[in-house]
């Protein structure tokens, strides 16, 4: 405590006696910039509660399209707005699953336990591989985990498929109270018709193009011409 004090007194003090201001430390002019609290984003260790156990990667390569990646990616970190998430983020929400009407929402229920989600299973026929995995899962989380190790990769897409209907399906309870038929939503889940019509070889793309060539259509623009590829999504939550 003496010593602290006697450090404390020793500071000099600035001749100009310019008043306090708030400075970023992590810049030379001592103004934020947000190229800077990147960098200190960057090099920050994450904290052990930020981190999901489980090998992630192996979501970002599967064979859906990127929405539905980014949405597993969510569901993953329990980062969806379910009813529970709302209730101890402290909004006053009742806790009802707004498609049965009697479970608790959380994502084992929406995606596992409602009566909706398990008929949407059965209808797809994935119900053995998904009990499966469900009776070796502690969370949602764990599930999905397992899901994704799987190592038939059209059906890791197709649950990957049908779990991102059930959520479209309960956001369109929830915000047009129109209740989804399942085995409508398998169909429109399991057809893929936009992702899959995207990614067929375009008239005309010999198979020595590029793959990137052959799944985007990309051709010889007149000279002159600029190409300007963009990307987009949307989410309904
Ligand atoms: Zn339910």
């Amino acid at each position: 405590m003496e010593a602290d004090i006697k450090d404390v007194t020793n500071i000099p003090l600035s001749p100009s006696m310019q008043s306090d201001r708030i400075v970023w430390h992590f810049s030379d002019d001592g103004h934020y910039s947000v190229k800077t609290a990147y960098k200190l984003a960057s090099s920050l260790t994450l904290d052990e509660t930020h981190k999901v156990d489980g090998n992630w990667r192996v979501l970002w390569r599967m064979d859906v399209p990127p929405k539905v990646r980014h949405f597993l990616w969510r569901a993953a970190r329990n980062n969806l707005p379910t009813k529970e998430n709302l209730l101890s983020r402290g909004l006053t929400v009742g806790g009802e699953c707004p498609i049965c009407r009697s479970g608790y929402e959380n994502t084992w229920h929406i995606f596992f336990a409602c009566p909706f989600a398990e008929t949407c299973w059965r209808t797809s026929n994935l119900f053995p591989h998904v009990d499966s995995i469900t009776a070796r899962s502690d969370s949602f989380t764990q599930a999905l985990t397992r899901v994704l190790d799987d190592k038939n990769v059209n059906r890791k897409a197709n649950v990957g498929m049908i779990l991102w209907q059930i959520w479209r399906d309960r956001n369109t309870v929830v915000w047009k109270e129109v209740f989804p038929n399942p085995a409508k939503s398998v169909d429109s889940a399991l057809g893929r018709s936009d992702w899959l019509s995207a990614r067929q070889p375009t008239e005309g793309c010999s198979s020595s193009s590029s793959p990137t060539a052959r799944c985007l259509g990309w051709h010889t623009l007149p000279t002159g011409s600029i190409l300007c590829s963009v990307d987009a999504a949307f989410f309904e939550d």
